[in-house]
């Protein structure tokens, strides 16, 4: 039984039914079925998928090239400064598919979908929420929160045989391991919030365009950012960060506080800012995002947390955990084969060997790209350097930090190379708190 119907839940999945009839997977999901929402209605966001989330879908036949074909391919990041001039960061080695989080759970759906077929191995239950579980007995309570269900309707009480929480950030069936013996757990609330938008590539009246095929991002000012990925539509899904002690700059009241807020803050945006869009974004609601740090993945031999659930990440500028929540689902995968299907084992070996990985990857989370713009100048510099130096003295100089990071190179080993800049970068970010 899986709850959550994410990127990771539904890889997970895809890993599971093909390892034969032992198999029969149930997936409940708090929220509709995706084919069914239209992408301005849904609360999607930017992925950038690199090699480490790319690489987990590959050994699934064809999923890797439906999720290429259902993004973009792309090498550059352009960053907007001031007065309209532009800086193209250093190239990448290799390209990421930008696609947003809907097109990443409607392309992994049908894949599933079409794996299952005839099968009779696959349920999905949508607009079901896991309200509660229950290890002992090893039973979960859902509720339906379709919108036609009515409020007498009794919670369902369910038996599960394995149980895997891919239920993301505020994941529910992790709560239930603060019930049992040595779990620690560390939830930070990030510093800033966020709301998202759409908007198209090109002003037809004006003729303004943005520079094709590229990763958009402006920071005007320290904690005040957007990014914006294209899409296969040909148009952007981007993200407004503001700080949350500033959040009220995100409160918007009306579509002239709307435009007055783009013209200020993202001119070139503003140009290809629609009013139906603009409109959208006052009612549109502000999110925050969660860090979560467990010292444990499993219980016993029966349920896992895994994806966000187990140790979210939610800085756009590391862009890492939807990758690392797909690559969570193909190493479990990797565990049930060596182990021959033994869950205790798999599910133990998981902990062991993902935690090390997972809690790098929180250290290394929003401190990469310094927010101070006098570091910044000097991160471009390093990566630069790095990417020069590397390739006269592999053995001696390690590679770019985003290169590293858009490979699959393990969290940990990442971070033990560049240490001193984390932590140099931990301390100046801190001071914007
Ligand atoms: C603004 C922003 C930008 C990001 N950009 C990137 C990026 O560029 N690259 C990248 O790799 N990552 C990025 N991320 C992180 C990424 O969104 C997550 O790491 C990823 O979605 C984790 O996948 P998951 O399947 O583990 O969890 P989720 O995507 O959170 O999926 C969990 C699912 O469980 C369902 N659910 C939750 N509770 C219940 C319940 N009680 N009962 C039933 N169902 C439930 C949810 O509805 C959801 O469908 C970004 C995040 C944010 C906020």
């Amino acid at each position: 039984m899986i709850i959550g119907a994410g990127p990771c839940g539904l890889l997970l999945a895809h890993y599971l039914l093909r390892r034969g009839d032992r198999y029969q997977v149930e997936i409940y999901e708090r929220l509709g079925d995706p084919t069914k929402v239209a992408l301005s209605d849904s609360r999607t966001i930017p992925y950038s998928l690199n090699e480490r989330g790319l690489g987990a879908l590959r050994p699934i036949e064809g999923l890797e090239e439906a999720m290429q074909t259902a993004g973009v391919e792309n090498w550059k990041i352009v960053r907007h400064k001031a007065k309209g001039k532009i800086q193209l960061l250093p190239r990448r080695q290799q390209a990421t598919v930008d696609i947003d989080r809907i097109r990443v759970v409607k392309t992994l759906l049908s894949s599933l979908v079409a794996m299952a077929e005839g099968s009779g191995r696959l349920k999905l239950h949508f607009n079901y929420k896991c309200i509660g579980v229950d290890f002992p007995r090893q039973t979960l309570l859902l509720e339906s929160v379709s919108p036609e269900a009515t409020a007498e309707l009794q919670p369902l009480l369910v038996h599960y045989d394995r149980l895997v929480g891919a239920d993301g950030a505020r994941s529910t069936v992790r709560s239930q391991f603060l019930k049992t013996q040595s779990f620690d757990f560390e939830q930070t609330r990030y510093r800033s919030c966020y709301k998202t938008l759409f908007f198209p590539s090109k002003n037809d009246e004006t003729g303004y365009e943005l520079q094709p095929q590229g990763f958009h991002v402006w920071q005007p000012e320290e904690g005040i950012t957007l990014i914006a990925g294209p899409q296969q539509s040909g148009g952007y899904v981007g993200v407004i960060f503001a700080p949350r002690n500033r959040q009220d700059i995100l409160n918007f009241q009306s579509l002239t506080q709307v435009k007055e807020f783009f013209r200020q803050y993202f001119p070139e945006a503003s140009l290809l800012l629609t009013d139906t869009e603009a409109e959208a974004l006052v009612k549109r609601p502000i999110s925050s995002q969660l860090k979560i740090r467990c010292s444990r993945y499993h219980h016993e031999d029966r349920v896992l947390l895994i994806g966000d659930a187990a140790h979210a990440v939610g800085s756009s500028a590391t862009g890492q955990g939807c990758n690392a929540a797909l690559e969570d689902a193909q190493i479990f995968a990797r565990l049930l084969d060596e182990w021959e299907d033994s869950w205790e084992i798999a599910l133990a070996k998981f902990t062991e060997e993902r935690q090390p990985d997972a809690h790098a990857l929180g250290e290394l989370d929003g401190n990469i790209i310094p927010i101070s713009q006098i570091l910044f100048a000097e991160f471009i510099l390093r990566e630069r350097w790095a990417k020069i130096a590397h390739r006269w003295f592999p053995q001696l100089v390690a590679p770019p930090l985003r290169e590293l990071m858009n490979s699959n190179t393990p969290y940990a080993e990442i971070l033990n190379k560049y240490r001193r800049w984390v932590a140099k970068v931990k301390a100046s970010n801190l001071k914007f708190d």
